[in-house]
């Protein structure tokens, strides 16, 4: 902790220099978000205005987290760069392994046993390089993030889509993938293109049934799941400084339900708050003290229309509670209107389970108000008409909920404490169903509903609500009770509920006995990496080769992909993510989505490695050709790679062989993971040339001997019958990346910078 304060104090010392010569580059006031991304800016120095939404800029973010699944690939790169630790704080949380069964206890001993060596190997590896390391049960990242390493104006990037929680405490948290993770850990610049700003003004006050969580319901109702693509969201006025600093954590944490980069509210006396409560008065007065740096220029909330891409006006005296869904979390029904949206739309209206917390909605102030309804159960004598379950976001909450007798109310009617896990979020739940083909509803207090998200069963109708209403359906069990004004039948006639009440903060504060927390070793160059050589699900990785210096000569065509081709079609998800820490094993499932434009399948394609030329898979024709030393060339259409930043798409084809991906164009965040593996990312100068390349080429690759930023590349594509065509390939390859890709990826040359060699 003392670490972050330093680290904070550094970053609050630097803003005001910075904001004032943005302030002048850019000739205007600036936004909140502006203010906090060119107080980051890798190197320090504004040297230019950047354009919203077109300039690239490199970053340099304050900290790192991720959690399990995307922790073991990123590690196992980040062990590549040769460094002895982290570049800056970094925490790795045990949240997503674990899946809800039996309850809290027996489940976690489960998990402890099935994912012991992935533990062990991130335990290890944290251990090793200065990386905090959050047990499995110590809660959900983002919670424990808020609780711990969030601060206002501080920035921040984390392996996971609901980073921007730790936008309640005034932060720029953005989710990636795990290359970006490691180019942070490895002291690298951090590649963002420069977000639009959608200011979002709330005015008045909630009241009653409303809380938090309608304000993201009823935004992503109108910006709908794409609305944020490519912007910052930034809540302000003053119904923003009356929500809890958890309630504004849950508001950022569904911006990723609109597709936004991130969201941020500015500093006010909430966050101070919630910072003094969880332990860091330090940092309150240290915010405190910049406080016109955490909120936007005056002249922006005066005329935002002028200096926001958007603007929404959210008036909270007014606004309802929504529940949204099923299937996607902006379908957007005001509680007045969904027992109507349920008849219509013929969604199965008996409720089968509840499901309260998450890292979106588990703060001290959602569980009571959750709480205040769950007692009313008993204290009015009503049936519990549903399963229901509670996954409190992090121990310090649990054991703080336990000690004051809230979890005993939920178990007075019926309710089940999960791990402090992912769990149903997830789909880590082996829900107990009799009949898994039965049309069902279920309501959460989460963020993602997609179809099959929380239990694999597509017939799962699942919504979304606040805590408090999901508690309230799960007493009555019916999708058309209406809280607000509806009855229930109670022991002594109807009754209604009482409207929530909740408190922001614990009056006995918070406690714990232990938070999950292990600290990394102060000289951790003894520390030995647990991997066992015999595991499926993790292994070691071997650095890539360095290029031979010449041109390559003799290369096989792989596969022509046809059509689309994303991110998923190159390293599929789903039965594969298993693997995630196994690079020859999840490499099975290189490009086995992608169709190839010879025969239309996909996952089969010509081996020529082989004296019959027969068809087989993707994977198998690869690993045939690099047996025989043989390099291969992937072809492919237009906007190849887009989908997510899975930096699995880029390794698995280097690990199998692959020496250049020439496409029509790339999804950008592709091609530059690519790069970063030091394999060749081409586009044909002429796109007519794809129709060129036929089923048994081999292609050189000419002009590497002069690789230079801006000069084209050339392929002689050598065919069956014995003719060749030469082409045209451009690159988008700056000097360091070629250097990236001389070395053999962008770590070998990290490494060899790190060692003196290079
Ligand atoms: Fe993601 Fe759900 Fe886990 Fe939150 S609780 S980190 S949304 S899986």
């Amino acid at each position: 902790m003392a670490f972050d304060l330093e680290m904070i104090r550094a970053v609050y010392a630097g803003m005001g220099s910075r904001i004032e010569a943005a302030r002048t580059a850019v000739a205007r006031p600036l936004t909140l978000t502006e203010k906090i991304l060119y107080a980051h800016l890798f190197g320090g120095e504004v040297k230019q205005a950047y354009e919203r939404g077109v300039s690239y800029v490199d970053f340099a973010p304050d900290r790192v987290a991720m959690q399990d699944a995307t922790a073991q690939m990123a590690l196992l790169q980040f062990m590549q760069a040769g460094k002895p630790t982290a570049a800056v704080p970094s925490t790795v949380h045990c949240d997503h392994l674990i899946q809800a069964k039996d309850g809290a206890t027996p489940d976690l001993a489960e998990a402890n046993t099935e994912n012991k060596e992935v533990y062990d190997f991130l335990a290890s590896v944290s251990n090793k390089y200065g990386i905090g390391f959050w047990k499995p049960g110590a809660g959900i990242i983002h919670q424990v993030v808020l609780e711990n390493y969030a601060f206002p104006g501080g920035m921040m990037i984390g392996t996971d889509s609901h980073t921007p929680n730790a936008g309640g405490l005034g932060m720029i948290a953005i989710g990636v993938g795990g290359a970006d993770a490691v180019d942070v850990m490895a002291g690298m610049a951090w590649e963002l293109k420069f977000p639009k700003v959608i200011g979002v003004k709330l005015t008045g006050r909630m009241n009653g049934w409303t809380s938090a969580k309608d304000v993201i319901l009823k935004v992503a109702g109108i910006l709908t799941v794409k609305g944020g693509t490519g912007a910052i969201v930034e809540y302000f006025g003053d119904g923003a400084e009356s929500l809890s600093a958890t309630g504004k954590g849950t508001i950022c944490n569904m911006g990723a339900e609109i597709g936004a980069t991130t969201s941020v509210f500015s500093y006010d006396e909430k966050m101070g708050d919630y910072l003094r409560g969880t332990g860091r008065a330090d940092i309150a007065e240290a915010a405190a003290a910049v406080r016109q740096h955490l909120r936007a220029d005056d002249e922006v909330y005066a005329q935002p229309e002028r200096f926001y891409d958007q603007l929404i006006e959210i008036d909270l005296n007014t606004l309802e509670p929504y529940v949204n869904g099923p299937f996607t979390p902006d379908a957007a029904w005001p509680i007045s209107e969904f027992a109507a949206a349920v008849r219509e739309h013929g969604w199965p209206e008996k409720l089968e389970v509840g499901l309260i917390g998450s890292c979106t909605n588990s703060s001290y102030e959602d569980i009571t108000r959750a709480a205040s309804i769950a007692a009313q159960a008993v204290s009015k004598g009503l049936t519990v008409n549903a399963e229901f379950t509670i996954t409190p976001g992090s121990e310090l909450v649990r054991y703080t909920v336990a000690r004051d007798g809230l979890l005993d109310t939920f178990s007075q009617m019926g309710g089940v404490v999960l791990a402090n896990a992912c769990g149903p979020c997830i789909g880590q739940w082996a829900r107990h169903t009799d009949d898994p083909k039965r049309r069902n509803s279920i309501i959460t207090s989460f963020n993602r509903n997609f179809a099959k998200r929380n239990d694999g069963n597509p017939n799962t109708h699942a919504f979304v609500a606040s805590p408090e209403i999901v508690t309230a359906f799960a007493i009555a069990g019916d999708l058309t009770f209406n809280p607000l004004t509806d009855t229930l039948p109670g022991a002594n006639g109807p009754v209604k509920l009482d409207e929530p009440r909740g408190v922001e903060m614990p009056p006995l504060g918070f406690a714990v006995e232990d938070a999950g927390f292990q600290a990394p070793a102060a000289d951790g160059s003894g520390v030995q990496v647990l991997v066992s050589p015999s595991s499926d699900r993790l292994e070691l990785l071997e650095p890539f080769r360095a290029w031979e210096g010449t041109d390559l000569k003799g290369l096989r065509l792989l596969i022509k992909a046809q059509g689309k081709c994303t991110t998923d079609h190159i390293s599929m998800a789903g039965p594969w993510l298993k693997y995630r820490g196994h690079l020859d094993n999840i490499s099975n499932n290189m490009l086995i989505g992608a169709t190839n434009a010879f025969n239309g399948k996909p996952n089969e394609v010509k081996d020529f490695s082989t004296q019959g030329d027969g068809y087989t898979t993707v994977p198998q024709a690869a690993r045939g050709y690099k047996s025989l030393g043989i390099g291969t060339v992937v072809v492919g259409d237009e906007n190849y790679g887009e989908g997510s930043s899975r930096e699995h798409a880029a390794m698995e084809p280097r690990h199998l062989g692959v020496r250049a991906v020439i496409v029509k164009s790339f999804a950008r965040i592709h091609e530059t993971n690519l790069k970063k593996q030091g394999m060749l990312g081409l586009t044909f100068d002429n796109k007519a040339d794809y129709d060129l390349i036929e089923e048994g080429d081999t292609i050189d690759i000419l002009g590497l001997t002069n690789f230079t930023p801006g000069q084209p590349l050339q392929a002689r594509l050598h065919h069956a019958d014995g003719d060749t065509d030469l082409i045209t390939l451009n690159h988008t390859y700056n000097e360091g990346q070629i250097e990236w890709f001389k070395a053999g990826s962008a770590l070998n040359l990290i490494r060899l910078k790190e060692s003196g060699s290079a």
